[in-house]
């Protein structure tokens, strides 16, 4: 059986596991896929001790998906843009890929899942973080009418725009801070990290435009505030664990081959929150 695993710090309450097993199961491809807890200074020895170990893949997460994107010796064009790594391939010849899968799971969530393209949409991103940046290109790919990114620190969004801004068409991409977010809009997604703490970032009400979608890549038993505020502002809330099996799917697919279903899993994983 091929090995898989994903590594983080903390790992323990992490789906992974659950997801690919599903996808295995339904997919009969044969592959065993375990949590590796990885010490926080110790995370490129603990690859090592894995490939070892016969690992063929990996997914990464908290803390170390920076980590992982030095230690790859390749990587996807989508993995640079992101600046990030989430998952990795290992090859006979030592050659460890990088890849993101985060911004294509992101959009498969909002334009399969949920049925909104995203094409000619405006677009807002809250949140100028890991994750805000690897979805920008996945993003821009779709062709929105306009993408916004909004942050707290307004230097960290100006300087996606500075990165991205060329493969946006002519005013496409802006950035500015919550204060300065003007007019409605379809889709609204808040990549910060407040739901974490239950804060909600300072975005005005007016920002959602009526039944635009509200996507928060956080998830849990509980719709966040971000989801409450968005819901009782005219706006459709989604929660962030259709991006992390659609992430995960993108992932399997890197590694076997094969791209599994990933309705059944969302809805086994949901029933379970
Ligand atoms: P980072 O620490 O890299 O970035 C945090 C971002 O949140 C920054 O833009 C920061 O602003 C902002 N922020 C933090 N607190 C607040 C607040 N109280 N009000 C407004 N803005 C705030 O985190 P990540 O980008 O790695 O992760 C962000 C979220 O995305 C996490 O909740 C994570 O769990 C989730 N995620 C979900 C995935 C999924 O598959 N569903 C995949 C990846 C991430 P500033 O720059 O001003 O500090």
């Amino acid at each position: 059986m091929d090995k898989y695993c994903v590594f983080g710090n903390p790992i323990a309450h992490s789906k992974s596991p659950e997801i690919h097993a599903a996808y295995a199961a339904q997919t009969g491809q044969p592959l065993a896929y375990e949590k590796w807890l990885a010490p926080l200074d110790g995370f490129a020895a603990t690859v090592q001790a894995f490939i070892a170990a016969g690992g063929k893949g990996a997914n990464v997460t908290v803390p170390f998906k920076l980590e992982a994107h030095k230690l790859a010796t390749a990587l996807t064009v989508r993995a640079q843009a992101a600046g990030a790594v989430n998952t990795l391939l290992f090859g006979d010849d030592g050659s460890i890929t990088g890849d993101n899968t985060d911004g294509a799971g992101l959009v498969a969530d909002i334009v399969q899942n949920a049925g909104v393209p995203i094409s000619g949409k405006r677009v807002l991103l809250l949140g100028a973080g890991g994750a805000a940046r690897g979805v920008v290109l996945p993003i821009l790919e779709h062709r929105p009418a306009a993408l916004v990114i909004a942050n707290r620190t307004v230097a960290t969004a100006e300087a996606l725009v500075e990165q991205f801004g060329a493969l946006a068409g002519p005013g496409v991409l802006s950035a500015c801070g919550y204060a300065a977010v003007q007019g409605a809009y379809d889709i609204i997604i808040n990549a910060t990290s407040a739901s974490l703490s239950a804060d909600l970032p300072p975005v005005p009400a007016g920002a959602f435009a009526p039944g635009a979608l509200a996507l928060d890549m956080m998830y849990g038993a509980q719709p966040t505030v971000f989801m409450q505020f968005a819901a009782s502002h005219g706006a459709v809330a989604r929660d962030g664990l259709g991006m992390l099996v659609e992430q995960a799917a993108e992932a399997f697919h890197l590694w076997r081959g094969v791209r599994p279903q990933t309705g059944p899993v969302l809805q086994q994983l949901r029933a379970k929150l």
